[in-house]
């Protein structure tokens, strides 16, 4: 049976401490769907990819990724489940960050390599081989052996997507992806996600970018205050006459 929602997610309520930052929210991603998420800073929009991927832990609701589903509440914790469900989670999705996080002191061919060795078991020459495909679809074929001190900031990027890539995920979760990255570089990135989009990923990606949400989300999903606000098609975000989405519109497309 095929999966037709890649993410469910219902309910889902994340504390810390006496703050609560998601109050409950629910939403539905297709397989193959690209979702893009936009709001105001502090709405919460980190806190729910990382909570996807369980990077933090939900303290309510329902997740379900892949058809692997966690309901967490926390009066009722089943430990071993949630661990095994955890684990199968963070297997079938993939985060890429607004800062890298390459391994310093490895090659860009080696910072790819590295999780087909340690966690898909590939031979090293495999893992290489591997890596050095997904560094040509990144079109850095030639900065393999370069080190990441010696790499531009968007050829930084494309080698920590080329290493998610390479985990062979579901889902993917873009946390501002671009956002580090001087404007003229931020298109060599964007030109890899619309790539991967059209390959037929399922993916959540936080940016700022209105004219890219624009071009390539199915949906736009308005997060405000740790709610969504509003979630339809793109022409619907760019449109609405709701006072919080205006203005959070004019603000970003001065
Ligand atoms: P966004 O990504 O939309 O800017 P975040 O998800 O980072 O928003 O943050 C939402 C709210 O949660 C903010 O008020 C932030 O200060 C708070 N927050 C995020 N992470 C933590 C944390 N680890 N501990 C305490 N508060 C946090
Ligand atoms: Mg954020």
């Amino acid at each position: 049976m095929t999966e037709q929602r890649a993410v469910s997610i219902s309910g889902l309520v994340k504390r810390f401490g006496s703050a609560e930052v998601l109050h409950g929210i629910d939403l539905e991603v297709s397989t193959g769907e690209v979702v893009v998420l936009v709001g105001p800073s502090g709405s919460g929009k980190s806190t729910l990819l990382r909570t996807i991927n369980l990077l933090e832990r939900p303290t309510a609701g329902r997740i379900s990724v892949c058809g692997h589903a966690l309901t967490f509440d926390s009066a009722a914790r089943q430990e071993r489940e949630e661990i095994a469900v955890t684990r199968a989670i963070r297997a079938k999705t993939a985060m890429v960050f607004q800062s890298f996080n390459l391994f310093p002191h490895m090659t860009a061919l080696a910072n790819v390599a590295e999780g087909l060795v340690s966690v898909k078991r590939m031979t090293r020459r495999e893992a290489e081989a591997e890596a050095m495909n997904l560094l040509d679809r990144m079109a850095l074929a030639h900065k393999a052996a370069e080190y990441p001190a010696t790499l531009s900031g968007g050829q930084k990027q494309r080698v920590a997507i080329a290493r998610s890539l390479a985990m062979r995920p579901q889902v993917m979760l873009f946390d501002e992806p671009t956002s580090a990255l001087d404007p003229e570089l931020r298109s060599e990135v964007l030109t890899v996600l619309r790539e991967i989009a059209a390959s037929g990923m399922t993916m959540l990606i936080v940016t700022h970018e209105m004219a890219f949400a624009r071009e390539i989300a199915d949906r736009v999903v308005f997060m405000d205050e740790g709610s969504i606000r509003f979630a339809g098609p793109p022409e619907g975000f760019f449109q609405t006459a709701d006072p919080r989405i205006s203005k959070f519109r004019s603000a970003i497309l001065l």
